[in-house]
């Protein structure tokens, strides 16, 4: 039997469904009020702002309300913080994403932590991420816990196994290799200093390729039968995975594209929705 693809496009569009009807559902109750979700771009790379893009369509096929504001390349982070300040203050909104990453001069961990944890929908900061590592309630990092919707989608066994995660960075690799923690994985995570990285990754049950470098991690030192997720997308339809020479013997992957990448965007408007809700509870 081939290996599982783990469809996150097929998972993300079944979430959307779910969506518009809690859309409906919290129109009808707050008397026509719509969620609405903030996005800032700041600067003009052309990778955020198609991703920026993507999040507002994907709004707008459920029904949520998407606010874009627009700021130049030479942006302050004191201008930056203002202009959160003021979608903080901003009872209309539900939510808000900073697209990362910012230009270098803005001071990108301050900005973060600037978004009021109630409308942190896309958990980057260090508060959200301090109460999801102590089991309390924060909307999570939105491509970690997309990949964890994921694989409790396909009844991925956690508990017990194995969690190889690649890559510590503070939206991606260190909040994924948080939530499998709290699933009971036992994890361990590799970063650019880890010594023999191909021989830890061969003990792993489950993958998460997290790096940032094209088909990085190789096929062989995939273990037989594991998990493997590829959070990674570059020109080309590659990931950080080798995934041609994966499929052979793992037992479930997620394919590039159509795996991690649709599952952040589900995730980000299903926890502006939650927001929403939690606001009129
Ligand atoms: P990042 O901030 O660049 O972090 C990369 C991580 O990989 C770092 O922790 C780094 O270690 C580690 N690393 C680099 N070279 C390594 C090596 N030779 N061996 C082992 N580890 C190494 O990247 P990121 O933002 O986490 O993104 C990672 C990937 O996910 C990228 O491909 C990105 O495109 C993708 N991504 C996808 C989505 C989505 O929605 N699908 C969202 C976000 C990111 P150090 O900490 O030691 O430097």
């Amino acid at each position: 039997m081939g290996a599982l693809i783990l469809d996150g496009k097929a998972l993300a569009k079944a979430v959307e469904a779910q969506l518009k009807e809690r859309v409906d559902s919290f129109k009808e109750k707050t008397g026509g009020s719509i969620p609405l979700l903030a996005t800032i771009l700041v600067g003009s790379d052309p990778a955020s702002a198609t991703y920026v893009k993507m999040k507002g369509n994907a709004c707008a096929r459920v029904g949520i309300e998407s606010r874009r504001i627009e700021m130049p390349e030479s942006t302050t982070t004191e201008e930056l913080l203002e202009q959160i300040d003021v979608l903080n203050e901003d009872d209309q909104v539900f939510g808000i994403l900073l697209q990362h990453p910012v230009p270098d001069q803005i001071d990108e961990r301050a900005a973060f932590d600037r978004i009021a944890i109630e409308k942190d929908v896309d958990g980057v900061t260090c508060l959200g991420f301090g109460k999801m590592a102590m089991g309390e309630f924060a909307f999570g990092s939105a491509t970690p816990a997309g990949i964890m919707t994921l694989l409790e989608s396909y009844n991925i066994p956690i508990e017990g196994k194995h969690a190889v995660v690649v890559g510590r960075s503070p939206i991606l690799g260190k909040p994924m290799a948080m939530m499998l923690l709290s699933k009971n994985a036992t994890v361990t995570i590799c970063h650019s200093k880890t010594k023999d990285l191909p021989s830890i990754v061969r003990t792993a049950d489950i993958v998460v390729g997290a790096v940032g470098k094209p088909e990085f991690i190789k096929g062989e030192w995939i273990k037989e039968g594991a998990v493997v997720v590829d959070a990674g997308y570059h020109p080309g339809n590659v990931g950080d995975i080798d995934l041609k020479s994966v499929i052979d013997h793992c037992s479930a992957y997620t394919p590039v594209p159509g795996g991690v990448g649709p599952m952040t965007i589900a995730t980000l408007i299903t926890q502006t929705m939650l927001s929403a809700e939690r606001r009129i509870a």
